[in-house]
């Protein structure tokens, strides 16, 4: 998207070079990382309906320090050159913030996924695939997708199954893209994981109050005030675990068709069946509806969780948002001139490379379990309830021989006596994740008095492990 201040490509550029001039960059080598290193596009018809019909696609690959590159497939109108290569470029920063082993790439089909049935859409994703195939655009070694908006387990599902049948000898093609259904080589988890990662997020800054001091922020998640745009896949999942599991109030969603408030806070479960149901936030029971859904950006909230569309924070509306954190759920919600306003008003803004990185976190682990063959857990979960199972029964007899008393509660010893099978070992490993690079972008932020925010702190934190790898591959 292009707004009068530049396009997405150009918000982004400017973010790094915000970064850069803070770093002591051997000469060209800061280009070198900016620029993007190759997009494809690719122009095909399909017959559908009684003619041809030809689609755009692309895909983008922004940096190949590391391979395979990573990146989702998006499915809508506004889909061009432009954008593919802004968020091929982030997921680049993204992989590098979270300490993933992937370069970055992002690919897009301009097509409208309401527009068409699901037979069709299985056609023309199969026909895409086969585009990207003939390229080395996917495959599990070189180049990987994922969902991304308008995506989702099913069109992985027909991309896998496209480049199956295009390599039938390679026995890691289900490592070809992440984000399938369990039953074709996903993962626990995958479908949650933007939105966990989210809530981890904010965790880690309600664990840092320094930071919540530097938002005028102070206590728990308990009882925040939360606006979220956009219900799709990670706002939903966002706002239901923040409201159900830290006691944060959901006062209000902002959707296509409108906006539904509530200072009681909203049920998420029984917002997004509304949805479902009708297509929209319209009528639903006790809540308060207003079709300008833009206004919910500048409701009197806490914390403000775009996790919709690109640029909807800009020079237009910054100085109107009162949220005191803002937590970039989507990719590119405030452009570089919305960040600006948004910094002098004292806002905190965890940015997008750290604030959505828990869906790449957990396709790398499924990427990982491909190649592996095996899930995780399946080795060592039996062995690990044995082990518990020997200390509790020791503990018991013990206690039984000395005449202490002692008895386990129920709930506990469940809970010890079972090993964690594989949606535990994920959220484990996506807490982790969050937490270290928090740490790392934060300790960034506190140590020099230059950085003026968390999204340069964060951008520094990846341009140096970038070129880090650059510099041993001897450039
Ligand atoms: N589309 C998601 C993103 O923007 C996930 C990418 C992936 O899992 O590779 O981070």
């Amino acid at each position: 998207m292009t707004t009068s201040a530049g396009s997405f490509r150009d918000s982004v550029d400017s973010m790094f070079s915000q970064a850069v001039a803070l770093m002591d960059l051997p000469p060209g080598l800061a280009e070198k990382i900016r620029v993007c290193n190759s997009t494809y596009t690719v122009r095909f018809g399909v017959r559908l309906r009684g003619q041809i019909q030809t689609f755009v696609g692309y895909r983008s690959v922004h940096s190949e320090h590391n391979e395979p590159v990573k990146g989702g497939i998006r499915y809508a109108m506004n889909v061009d050159q432009d954008e593919v290569e802004a968020l091929a470029a982030l997921m680049t920063y993204k992989c590098a913030l979270v300490e993933l082993p992937f370069g970055g790439s992002k690919g897009g089909l301009r097509i409208d996924p309401r527009a068409w049935e699901p037979s069709e859409l299985e056609q023309i994703t199969r026909r895409f695939t086969y585009e990207l195939s003939r390229r080395r655009l996917i495959s599990p070694s070189q180049n990987v997708p994922a969902p991304d908006m308008g995506t989702g387990e099913r069109e992985m599902a027909w991309m896998a199954d496209a480049y199956k049948r295009l390599h039938p000898e390679d026995i890691d093609a289900r490592g070809c893209v992440t984000g399938k259904p369990l039953g074709m080589g996903g993962i626990a988890g995958r479908v949650e994981a933007t939105g966990r990662g989210v809530q981890y997020a904010l965790r880690e800054v309600f664990r840092t109050p320094s930071l919540l001091k530097r938002a005028n922020l102070d206590g728990s998640l308990d009882g925040q005030r939360i606006v979220v745009q956009g219900l799709g896949n990670v706002g939903y999942h966002a706002a239901l675990f923040l409201s159900q599991e830290d006691g944060a109030k959901i006062v209000a969603v902002a959707e296509r068709d409108g906006m539904v408030t509530n200072p009681d806070g909203l049920n998420i479960t029984d917002l997004h069946a509304h949805m479902r149901a009708t297509g929209g936030v319209k009528d639903f029971p006790g809540a308060t509806y207003d079709a300008d859904g833009s206004k919910a950006l500048e409701l009197d909230c806490d914390i403000l969780i775009p996790a919709a569309l690109e640029a909807v924070i800009h020079e237009g509306n910054a100085a109107r948002v009162k949220a005191r954190l803002v937590v970039e759920a989507a990719n590119g919600p405030v452009t570089a001139e919305g960040d600006a306003i948004l910094r002098e008003r004292g806002a905190v803004v965890v940015p997008d490379m750290y604030a959505n990185a828990g869906g790449v976190t957990v396709s790398y682990f499924e990427w990982v379990k491909n190649l592996s063959h095996i899930s995780f857990g399946r080795l060592e979960r039996r062995q690990e309830e044995d082990r518990h199972r020997l200390l509790v029964e020791e503990l018991e007899r013990l206690s039984a021989d000395r005449g202490l008393g002692w008895t386990m509660s129920t709930g506990f010893k469940q809970r010890y006596l079972t090993g964690a099978n594989e949606l535990e070992l994920v959220r484990s490993g996506l807490d982790d994740t969050m937490r270290n690079a928090f740490q790392q972008m934060y300790t960034q932020l506190e140590n020099d008095s230059r950085v003026p925010d968390l999204r340069t702190a964060g951008f520094m934190v990846s341009i140096r492990r970038i070129a880090e790898s650059y510099h041993s591959l001897g450039l």
